[in-house]
Order: structure tokens, then C-alpha cells, then sequence
């Protein structure tokens, strides 16, 4: 864990948050600043910084971050109708909290291109 990560402290309850999914390798609750009806933020509880810094070798225990996706929509019915997910990665994509999380959104239309 690295010492002021918002996410990683997150994760530990440290910090309190809507959290809606948790298993041993992931956790998923909900963003405070929702930008959609359902906005939520699926993160490793190991600290990684973004996908650049997914080792090839860890790349494997990553896998599994679709089902949890594809688990969360069909949990929240939302899967039909479908949703966005976003990974902000790095400067140039506007990544604000340098713990990789995928951006859950739904509940609304979404345009694109995106901003
Ligand atoms: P980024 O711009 O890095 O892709 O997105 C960071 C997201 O984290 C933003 O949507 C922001 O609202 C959310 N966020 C930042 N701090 C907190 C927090 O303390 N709790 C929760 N639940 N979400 C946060
Ligand atoms: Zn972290």
C-alpha cells in the first residue's frame, strides 16, 4: 500500500465508501462525484499505479476484473440496456487518482467521441 493512496485506504476501510462488491482480489463502490445515474470504481486492492505498470507477468490476475464487471452490471440490471466503462490512464487521459480503477457508469446515454 502506498501511504496517502486514497484507494488504497479505500480498500482497507480506512476511508469510508459505498461499497457494492468485494472479493479477495478486487473491491468496487461507488465514485463520490457520480457523473451518471450509476457510477461506480473497480479497483485492485493491490496498489497499481495504471495499466502501464501491469507487469506482464501479473498481467494474468487481471483476468478476472470482467467477470467482476460482467457480475456488477447483471447484479444492478443494467447490462441490457449497457453501460460504459472507462480506465483514465495517465496525464493525457485526465488520471486524477494514481491507483488504476475502471470507471462503471450507467443509467443514462453516453456520448461519443468522449471530451
Ligand atoms: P480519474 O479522473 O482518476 O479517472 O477518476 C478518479 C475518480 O475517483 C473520480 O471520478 C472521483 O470522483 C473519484 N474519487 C476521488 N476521491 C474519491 C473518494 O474519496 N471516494 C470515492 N468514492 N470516489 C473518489
Ligand atoms: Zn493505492
Amino acid at each position: 500500500m502506498i501511504e496517502e493512496c486514497i484507494f488504497c485506504k479505500i480498500s482497507k476501510k480506512e476511508i469510508k465508501s459505498e461499497i457494492i462488491y468485494e472479493d479477495e482480489d478486487f473491491v468496487v463502490f461507488k465514485d463520490i462525484n457520480p457523473q451518471a445515474p450509476i457510477h461506480l470504481l473497480l479497483i485492485p486492492k493491490i496498489h497499481i499505479e495504471n495499466i502501464s505498470r501491469i507487469s506482464l507477468e501479473s498481467v494474468k490476475n487481471f483476468n478476472r476484473i470482467f467477470s467482476v464487471i460482467k457480475e456488477v452490471t447483471e447484479k444492478l440490471g443494467v447490462d441490457k440496456d449497457g453501460y460504459r466503462v472507462v480506465v483514465n490512464n495517465g496525464k493525457n487521459a485526465g488520471q486524477e487518482v494514481n491507483h488504476l480503477h475502471f470507471h462503471i457508469l450507467a443509467g443514462r446515454k453516453f456520448s461519443w467521441p468522449p471530451g
